[in-house]
């Protein structure tokens, strides 16, 4: 069996905080603002796998009211994210991302954004692809206020 799963998330950018994509950190004047670290990358893969395997979504799993969450490390919410996945059975085929943010730009953190998905997901760096995107100026992203991220994903069931 295989299930397809899609996330997407958006993140205000504001001045005094870490730009972070998959645990990566980018050189920005501004980062992503959130509860969490504000990963917003992170947050729609975890929210494309679980949607794939029928477990939910992010805000079900770590809900942004429990303290617990506060500052948390996005790619380590992957992770426990992926493990129960995982205990289902499912092993990941490949994840295809879009990144849309007017700057920094995305391609010399490119490879380190894919190995560090990659490791997150018991998966090759070549069953993972990250694309940038600008919005051409256009809107809050073009304005730079804000950054989004678009994840699919494909699962097998291997149990
Ligand atoms: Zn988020």
């Amino acid at each position: 069996m295989i299930r397809v799963g899609l996330g997407r998330d958006l993140h205000r950018l504001v001045q005094g905080r870490r730009f972070l994509l998959a645990g990566v950190e980018l050189e920005a004047d501004r980062g992503e603002l959130g509860h969490s670290d504000g990963d917003v990358l992170a947050h729609a893969v975890t929210d494309a796998v679980l949607g794939a395997a029928g477990l939910g979504d992010i805000g079900a799993l770590f809900p942004p009211s429990d303290p617990k969450w506060k500052d948390a490390d996005s790619m380590e919410l992957l992770r426990i994210a992926f493990g129960k996945v995982k205990e289902q059975g499912w092993r990941l085929q490949n994840l295809d991302c879009v990144v849309t943010c007017e700057t920094p730009r995305l391609i010399p953190y490119r490879e380190r954004i894919r190995a560090s998905l990659a490791a997150a997901l018991d998966a090759g760096p070549a069953a993972i692809f990250v694309k940038g995107k600008t919005a051409e100026g256009l809107g809050p992203i073009g304005a730079g206020e804000a950054v989004d991220a678009e994840a699919i994903c494909l699962l097998e069931k291997i149990l």
